[in-house]
């Protein structure tokens, strides 16, 4: 089968022949119909430091997508050939302490598709069982390719109670774009979204009725001088991973605020804790998405009408992964989502 695999210790991804795989027992295996390109994906071509301390060559990456159930392994009973799924990329131990008290998203035993384990960009891929999530007819392919990141943003925007709050989101990616629609969808009173570059901020008002503030133009606080936000956010959402964009969000902060921390910075960062401590803010780090509250309430917030299919910028051939990824380094696209087989 045809998959889009790291073969090469350098910079690139490559359109490979590999092997089609067979579930083992607790398995199943999904024709793969369509797939989102990750950020994740994007260090992997650029064979960053992460990437080559995360990545054995060769590995077929990817881990947003949609497909058919087409064969089950022994044992899997609850499942059946022909249903439409995605599934949680990362696969855990159900054995350890954090999987039995009802968390296996902080199981210290974790692997993840398409890093540790193949991926999904592929023609074919295979999963455990227990980590398929079986899709309603009314969510289309294109947006459950993308239920990974989406899942990201509402695991961070539902960690606090928002609605009747004012929210901040620094970083309108897609994720922070998509976190900034369920804020709305959520009932947040006023939603604004920072960015350092227009064509996002463009994007996300695309998606999401929401006030969006260039920091690279003009100093947040003016923005909400004009706002009617009285003494500050209630809920904040760090969706860039920059270290300023923290900084400007505890001063924006109302004193006993609450903050979910998805943006991962580059390196090691400093943090001026005084201020934090002083206005009694509560900060949470948000990593992955809650297995599987989270993709349980995703699945109800499109049902109930989130729309965020604007974030999908392209959408292309899996022949044309080359353009796509392309697309993501230009810092232009939102999502990119790939058809299957090539
Ligand atoms: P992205 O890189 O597409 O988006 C980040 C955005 O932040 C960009 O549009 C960028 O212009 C903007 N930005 C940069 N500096 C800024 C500033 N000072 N103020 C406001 N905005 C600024 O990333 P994404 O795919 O949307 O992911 C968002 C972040 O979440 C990234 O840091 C990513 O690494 C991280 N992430 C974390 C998890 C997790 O589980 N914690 C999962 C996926 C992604
Ligand atoms: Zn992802």
């Amino acid at each position: 089968m045809q998959a889009v695999v790291k073969c090469h210790a350098r910079e690139g991804l490559w359109m490979c022949d590999v092997a089609k795989p067979d579930p083992a027992p607790g398995e199943v295996l999904v024709k793969v119909r369509k797939t989102g390109i990750c950020g994740t994906d994007l260090h992997i071509w650029n064979w960053d430091e992460w990437a080559r301390g995360a990545i054995a060559v060769p590995t077929t990456v990817g881990h947003e997508f949609v497909g058919e159930i087409v064969e089950l392994g022994r044992d899997v009973t609850h499942l059946s050939c022909g249903q439409r799924v995605s599934g949680e990329g990362h696969v855990v131990c159900m054995h350890g302490r954090a999987a039995r008290a009802g968390r296996p998203h902080h199981s210290a035993q974790m692997e993840a598709i398409g890093i540790t384990l193949p991926g999904a960009f592929a023609e074919y891929l295979v999963l455990p069982a227990a980590n398929v999530v079986p899709l309603p007819d009314a969510i289309p392919d294109d947006i459950a390719a993308i239920l990974d990141p989406l899942g990201n943003a509402v695991h961070a925007a539902l960690s606090f109670d928002l609605a009747g709050e004012d929210v901040l989101v620094t970083g309108a990616g897609p994720i922070g774009i998509m976190a900034a629609a369920v804020a709305r969808h959520a009932g947040a009173r006023k939603v604004v979204v920072t960015d350092i570059n227009p064509g996002r901020l463009a994007l996300a008002r695309a998606v999401v009725d929401a006030t969006t503030v260039d920091v690279s133009a003009r100093p947040l606080a003016d923005a909400i001088g004009e706002l009617d936000i009285g003494d500050g956010f209630a809920v904040g959402l760090e969706m860039s991973g920059a270290p300023s964009a923290f900084d400007t969000m505890v001063d924006a902060m109302a004193p006993g605020g609450r903050i979910a921390y998805l943006g991962i910075a580059p390196r090691p960062m400093l943090v001026d804790w005084t201020r934090i401590i002083f206005k009694s803010l509560i900060i949470k780090g948000i990593y992955g998405r809650e297995m599987f509250r989270t993709w349980h309430r995703m699945i109800a917030l499109l049902e109930s009408g989130l729309n965020v299919e604007p974030v999908i910028t392209h959408r292309l051939d899996a022949a044309d992964f080359v353009s796509g990824f392309e697309a993501m380094r230009s810092g232009r696209a939102g999502k990119v989502v790939l058809s299957w087989p090539p």
